[in-house]
């Protein structure tokens, strides 16, 4: 039995069911290479899930994490507060997109920051409502599972959900929803369901995560926040899979030339640290009455010595423009692959930045979904040496999210294996 077998049937009996967990077990890791418990090496596009964008185990950031723990690594910001969250907040601030006065909260994971912004939009607007979209993400929590745009697996045996979270549909050109289509079922919506008035808080991805890559249109990002601005409503942004420089720009909002009046982050912001923020309006994020915000960990010190130096590396590496070099030799060569005979079952290459995905489908009339295709594309990647991970509501997206560090070879080596991956799956499938 090898180390990774062993480890599999001791997750299996000591480990939630509920955890979708892979088989690679981890061992150590630098910048986008993983080995695992029986050496073997991989390429790693996962990145943690869109964590480490500036690559495992940076070593500046390392550098200031350990220094960091040499000072103290937890008193709880509550008690005894220190100048790095300080510095990170007004850091925030200046970096966020939109020319007004801005304050910050640090959490510790995504969902907790989608959960805050949602109680700041409420204590603001003294309303309850919530717009979200189908296909989106927000997370696992109650609020969080409710504001996510997918029954299963998410929400499924998980009981009544909170109310007044309402879901408009997303813009996806590739299977011909109009942005005027969501619009209208927005402002239908808006007359015929849920009372304008009672809407606290309108959230969106720029670019939908798990929901399968797809990018938020620029006019339909300013549409939004018209209606937000006609009806007081708070617009947030949830950049926690698609910020902290993956699409190229510090955050995707960037590209739409709109700013949210705030601004959910976490994942790369820390480097492989727990470590969420909500940044925005001050008079917003000055809501909530004081102790209805916070943690005992918000704000760890580690992470946030981590994300300090996370901002100074995104800067000093220019990793906003090499995600646009490397987003650019992945698409020119996935749309290479996909215009080979053969390859009709990628049905679209599309991407923002280093945020890069491809679509797998029965056949380019339909578009129908080929999440087994899918499947077995990860597994053949998986088995040559590269991470990847699917996504999509129906299961039918490969997703590529290298750290924005990654060495050019190793780029041209992963787009390798993913080509052969390709190549054998759809051999496989079509022998079966
Ligand atoms: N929002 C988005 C867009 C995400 O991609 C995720 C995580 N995949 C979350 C929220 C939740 O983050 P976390 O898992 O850290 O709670």
């Amino acid at each position: 039995m090898s180390a990774s077998q062993e480890l599999q049937s001791r997750r299996d009996a000591a480990v939630a069911a509920g955890v979708a967990t892979r088989g690679i077990y981890a061992a150590r890791a630098k910048n986008a290479e993983l080995w695992d418990v029986d050496g073997r090496r991989y390429i790693d596009f996962a990145a943690g899930i869109a964590v480490n964008n500036t690559g495992h185990r940076h070593p500046r950031v390392m550098a200031a994490v350990q220094k960091q723990a040499g000072q103290f690594t937890h008193t709880s910001f509550n008690v005894a507060p220190y100048e790095s969250y300080i510095r990170l907040a007004e850091r925030l601030n200046t970096l966020t997109p939109g020319d007004f006065a801005k304050k910050t909260i640090l959490l510790t994971t995504g969902v907790e920051a989608v959960e805050n912004a949602i109680k700041l939009a409420r204590a603001y607007t003294g309303r309850s409502g919530v717009i979200a979209f189908g296909g989106a993400f927000h997370g696992r929590t109650l609020l969080g599972m409710a504001l996510t745009g997918k029954v299963i697996p998410y929400k499924k045996a998980f009981g009544a959900m909170p109310p007044e979270v309402v879901h408009v549909p997303f813009p996806n050109a590739f299977h011909g929803v109009s942005v005027r289509e969501c619009l209208s079922v927005l402002h239908t919506m808006l007359s015929s369901s849920i009372d304008p008035e009672r809407v606290a808080a309108m959230i969106i991805e720029p670019v939908q995560g798990e929901g399968g890559f797809y990018i938020a249109p620029p006019e339909f990002l300013h549409a939004l926040r018209k209606v937000c601005d006609e009806h007081g409503i708070v617009f947030i942004a949830d950049e926690i899979q698609a910020g902290m420089g993956r699409t190229g720009k510090l955050f995707a909002f960037e590209h739409a030339g709109v700013a949210a009046d705030l601004v959910a982050m976490a994942k790369g912001l820390a480097g492989g640290f727990p470590l969420s923020a909500v940044t925005g309006r001050a008079e917003i994020v000055d809501a909530s009455p004081v102790g209805g915000l916070g943690g005992t960990y918000a704000g760890n010190p580690l992470a946030v010595a981590a994300a300090n130096t996370v901002l100074d590396v995104i800067e000093d590496e220019q990793l906003c423009a090499r995600a646009v070099e490397i987003g650019d030799i992945i698409m020119a060569r996935l749309n290479a692959i996909a215009a080979r005979q053969g390859m009709e079952a990628i049905g679209e290459v599309r991407g923002l930045g280093a945020m890069v995905a491809m679509e797998l489908v029965t056949d380019r009339t339909s578009n129908d979904p080929d999440a087994a295709l899918t499947n077995a594309v990860i597994a053949e990647a998986e088995a040559r040496g590269l991470i990847i991970l699917p996504c999509g509501t129906r299961g039918n997206v490969v997703r590529l999210l290298p750290p924005l560090t990654t060495p050019m070879d190793q780029v041209a080596e992963a787009l390798d294996i993913l080509e052969a991956a390709l190549e054998a799956a759809i051999n496989t499938l079509a022998s079966a």
